[in-house]
């Protein structure tokens, strides 16, 4: 516990470079969309049809293309070669008769093409050969009619490889834009970041507790548990603040949040209070306009003295740019306040099904450690350690491991109903992609390795596609449910 220094507020001029340099930051966590399309070559030249023979030498620098399928849909046909690695490609339309001839480098076939399913496609046959002494292979599309295609590669995400995607459109079809939009959609997907902060550490001990239980051991505990469930959570990805018994500035921890890209800063914390007799678990955002209780005053001098305690050379306290940088916070907090609202009564939701609650509400109070204004941030008190029954459970494994599982289960809920754009949540919750939402049983298929490709459960595969029992025909379209 920590001496109630009710005179002092930290220094804003901290938080005024903090805000400076949020500014800075380019909020979008998107990974840069690869849209290696090497432009196709219309026109074309010389009808040159793929087929000079020589199957020899394969060489080991060669990438292997694990399989070609084709998927059709209203007004278009998309043809995606599942890749072991990126490839380099070239697209040419001929004519007379019809075709579009795909060049692509140092690749080989490593699955056999031959009993691909063509009904309702703009494809009447599909042919492949090598070429340059078996260094590259063309494959030659045979069209039933006019296409314009468009091309773009797609980078691993979930359950598929590297791919090589050709969109055919039919004549009349707005190609381009389609294709963009599907392009964006699919490349984009990228991992909520949630950033897991353990309080205090190294010899900032945090709150203590009777028999020597140190807040900073149990809120480690419990931020390693958390991060293992996001790490395990497709969709998320997970940074841990501090991963060890050592201390990190406050200002650090969301710099370290910030550079991580992060979507949510978490801090776990376990309280202490004056008497031994209040327990509960509370959750607590950043205040705008000063704390909501005077719990949330006394709680939030008391966590911010953890810079001076944990040791960070130069705190200064009292600066004379505290008013331009109050209205810089209030001007960028506006949004991620109320997302960390929502965020909170989701946490408090799961919280109270394990823990007692000691705030029904998310708290307000104005905690240095929250001051990461572009990104929502809540302070998770996990519970009293001055309350010796509290502190027993706090000290056990199987309790701060359902601690995490709620915390978990109220920031996954919350991040699937608000996802941000861009991200796999999005495309989960917006059904996007026709690629994936889709599978066109070609021969071999069966119900349940359809189920494992898709990491779907196999009745849930059933269900969805209101299957009354296993046989699927050759051509039918399966419907995907979202994982
Ligand atoms: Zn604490």
């Amino acid at each position: 516990m920590y001496p109630a220094n009710r005179g002092r507020r930290i220094s804003l001029g901290r938080l005024l470079r903090a805000a400076a340099m949020a500014m800075l930051v380019c909020p979008s966590g998107a990974s840069a969309a690869q849209t290696g399309a090497s432009a196709a070559q219309t026109g074309a030249s010389a009808a040159q049809t793929g087929a000079s023979a020589a199957q020899t030498g394969a060489s080991a620098a060669q990438t292997d293309i694990d399989g070609l399928r084709i998927h059709p849909s209203p007004g278009k046909t998309r043809i995606v070669f599942d890749l072991g690695q990126p490839v380099e490609y070239k697209m040419f339309r001929l004519r007379d008769p019809l075709r579009l001839v795909i060049d692509i480098s140092s690749a080989r076939f490593s699955s056999d093409v031959s009993n691909l399913v063509l009904e309702q496609t703009a494809i009447r046959q599909v042919r492949t050969a090598s070429r340059n002494n078996g260094e590259d292979i063309r494959v030659v599309l045979d069209l039933n009619e006019e296409v314009q295609p468009n091309s773009f590669v797609l980078q691993p995400v979930m359950q598929y490889g590297h791919r090589l995607v050709i969109d055919l459109h039919g004549k009349d079809q707005p190609s381009l834009t389609v294709a963009l939009k599907s392009q964006r959609t699919l490349t984009q997907m990228r991992d909520v970041i949630i950033a897991i902060d353990a309080g205090h550490g190294g010899d900032d001990p945090g709150a203590l507790g009777p028999g020597k239980l140190y807040e900073k051991d149990v809120v480690l505990g419990i931020a390693k548990k958390l991060h293992v469930l996001f790490e395990q959570e497709p969709g998320f990805r997970s940074k841990l603040i501090r991963e060890g018994d050592y201390y990190v500035a406050l200002r650090k921890r969301t710099e370290i949040a910030r550079s991580s890209q992060a979507d949510v800063f978490l801090s776990i914390h376990a309280d202490a209070f004056k008497t031994s007799k209040v327990s509960g678990a509370s959750v607590y955002a950043i205040s705008q306009k000063g704390a909501t209780s005077e719990t949330a005053r006394w709680l939030a001098e008391k966590e911010n003295m953890a810079d001076l305690i944990g040791g960070v050379g130069s705190v200064s306290l009292g600066d004379r740019e505290d008013e331009v940088a109050e209205i810089l916070l209030d001007l960028a907090q506006t949004h991620s306040l109320s997302f960390s609202l929502e965020i909170g009564d989701s946490v408090l939701g799961n919280l109270k099904k394990v823990n007692k609650l000691h705030k029904k509400t998310v708290e307000q109070a104005a905690f240095a450690v929250l001051k990461s204004p572009e990104i929502p941030s809540l302070l998770i008190e996990t519970g009293y350690i001055s309350n010796p029954a509290e502190a027993r459970k706090l000290a056990t494994r199987s309790h701060q491991a359902r601690l995490a599982n709620a915390i978990f289960k109220g920031v996954k809920n919350s991040m699937q109903s608000r996802p941000p754009d861009g991200s796999y949540l999005a495309w989960v919750k917006q059904g996007k992609s026709d690629e994936a939402k889709t599978h066109v049983i070609e021969r071999g298929d069966t119900l349940s390795e359809i189920a494992e490709r898709y990491r779907v459960p196999f009745r849930k595969l059933k269900d969805f596609n209101g299957l009354r029992n296993d046989t699927i025909r050759l051509g039918q379209t399966l419907k995907i449910p979202p994982g």
